[in-house]
């Protein structure tokens, strides 16, 4: 018995949306899991502009990996496309559990 998807499989609309947007966030978008954080910190030099109170500020990718976290700075020509990363890997997480959901109702009716 073959029960993979194909396209005789009766999807709704619904599901058949969520599974395409999946198909092209994952082929066509980067995508990265973790929480942006914006700080702002002295760099250390005694003349700069930020020992007077203009702080450079700097954004972190923080990430939870093997139940450490571990955190990288962001340099500003990254930050437009990590931040659009970031937010393709959430939405693309909310998808795939819309799917799954729908998944978990079938085996709950027993209907394929
Ligand atoms: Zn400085």
């Amino acid at each position: 018995m073959n029960h993979s998807l194909n396209r005789r499989t009766n999807l709704s609309a619904v599901e058949r949306n969520f599974r395409s947007r999946i198909a092209q966030l994952s082929s066509g978008q980067w995508f990265l899991r973790g929480t942006l954080s914006e700080r702002s910190g002295t760099c250390g030099k005694a003349n700069c502009r930020c020992a007077r109170g203009e702080l450079h500020k700097s954004l972190y990718l923080v990430q939870s990996q093997a139940g450490k976290f571990r955190q990288i700075c962001v340099p500003k020509a990254w930050q437009q496309r990590i931040r659009q990363a970031v937010n393709n890997y959430r939405l693309m997480q909310k998808l795939i559990e819309e799917v799954s959901e729908l998944e978990w109702k079938r085996l709950q009716e027993k209907k394929r």
